[in-house]
């Protein structure tokens, strides 16, 4: 019964999600914090999916105990707060919000272009120091400038159709050959972007080949004159290499939102290398922090985990074979089998269905494991999962009825 599934919410998740899951009939309960390790270890035993965000750490030792737990849903994009191989391993699925906030992001990125051409950061802190000082020089309309953006992906792609509807000529690089939109135009390397860009952004993942992209030579590249803004990764950019070119005027200004070190909480005592430099606007990694995302993303990842629980969906899973059999209809009951991914598994299953009427079956394998979805005739299924759950292969086995 749907009463008896428990989901645990931590991290002050959307009231919107909370509501989504509570109309499925499911127990919730609700953390406004996040939990450490030993308090989750305490707690996972009896929870059947667990909904968190960027700051609680979900480690293997977490995942030993969660013996009944179907699913973990990320509500933002990042997913390194996870062992996801460990989750991998255990048969657990993960998922997250790939694109929820894409446009809050793309939205600052045009606020901070107009912010750093007309110098609005440095105004704004001398009017309220009381000092009224109105010059038109180095002061710009964005039109007809050249926007560089690195990184052509859910966040780059978006800014680029919207830059371009501000009159900018926009030009791109990314590793991927993906389709210019509008009348943007692929560079073949950062070193043929970055000279010709008024504004550079960044929009790349944090890897090793982004770490430091943006260092003391390709910031050299850069026109003089020229503006960078990053809200991809605090990784991605040298502060202390940024700084130098913002202070010997070789760069016009900046906006960073992302830091290599970040605060784990709101707090008064925040120190940076580029504080008070000019023409640099600092936010608090807030390019995501919009309403409408906070509430697509609670959207996205309610739907993802409850068709998961309802269905054995992981369509969207970050570390899961991907499997979504339409539901076979009246007479079937569903065997959801996650198993060692090792030879031989598909036979010893076949062996116990040849005996039965299947009315559909799906199997898919990602790292460490293999997952069946199998739908068989009503009356023999809960003999038949027994057989499969006992097979030496078997992870995790359950039946929807
Ligand atoms: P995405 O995965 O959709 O796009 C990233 C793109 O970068 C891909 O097209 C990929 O091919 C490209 N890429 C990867 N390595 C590259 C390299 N070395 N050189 C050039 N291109 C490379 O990601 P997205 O959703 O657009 O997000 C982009 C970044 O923004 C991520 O780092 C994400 O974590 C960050 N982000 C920040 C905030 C915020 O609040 N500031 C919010 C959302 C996302």
């Amino acid at each position: 019964p749907k009463n008896k599934i428990k989901i645990l919410l931590l991290e002050n998740i959307h009231a919107k999600a909370v509501h989504e899951f509570q109309q499925e009939g499911f127990e919730v309960e609700i953390v406004k914090s996040s939990l450490s390790e030993e308090e989750l270890i305490k707690k996972i035993a009896t929870v059947h999916a667990l909904g968190i965000r960027s700051k609680t750490k979900i480690t293997d030792a977490v995942l030993a105990e969660a013996k009944r737990l179907l699913c973990v849903g990320c509500f933002c994009i990042g997913t390194d707060q996870v062992d996801l191989s460990a989750a991998n391993t255990r048969g657990v699925p993960v998922f997250n919000s790939p694109f929820s906030n894409s446009r809050s992001v793309a939205e600052l990125m045009i606020g901070e272009i107009i912010s750093l051409a007309r110098r609005l950061g440095d105004k704004n802190m001398q009017m309220h120091a009381g000092k009224w000082d109105k010059v038109a020089t180095s002061c710009l309309e964005i039109r007809g400038k050249t926007l560089g953006i690195v990184g052509y992906g859910h966040i780059g792609s978006q800014l680029s159709v919207m830059a371009e509807s501000m009159g900018m000529r926009v030009i791109f690089y990314d590793i991927e050959k993906i389709m210019p939109l509008g009348n943007a135009k692929y560079c073949h390397s950062l070193e043929e972007l970055l000279p010709q860009a008024d504004f550079v952004t960044l929009h790349v993942p944090n890897t090793t080949l982004t770490n430091h992209l943006m260092n003391v030579n390709t910031i050299g590249l850069m026109k003089k004159g020229s503006y960078l803004i990053n809200a991809s990764r605090g990784s991605v950019v040298d502060l202390e290499a940024l700084n130098t070119a913002l202070r010997v005027g070789h760069l016009n200004g900046a906006a960073i939102d992302v830091y290599p070190v970040e605060p784990e909480g709101n707090n008064n005592n925040w120190v940076n290398i580029l504080q008070n430099a000019p023409n640099t606007i600092l936010t608090p990694h807030i390019g995501g922090s919009t309403e409408e995302a906070q509430l697509a993303i609670g959207l996205e990842l309610a739907d993802k985990m409850i068709r998961m629980i309802n269905s054995g969906s992981t369509q969207g899973a970050v570390n899961f074979p991907s499997v979504d059999l339409p539901y076979g209809g009246p007479g079937t009951h569903r065997i959801l089998n996650i198993h060692k991914n090792q030879p031989g598994v598909l036979r010893n299953i076949n062996n116990i269905l040849g005996e039965v009427n299947v009315h559909g079956q799906f199997l898919a394998t990602k790292d460490a494991i293999g997952y069946l979805v199998v739908d068989v005739e009503s009356l023999a299924s809960m003999e038949t999962k027994k057989q499969i759950a006992s097979l030496p292969s078997s992870i995790r086995t359950r039946i929807l009825c």
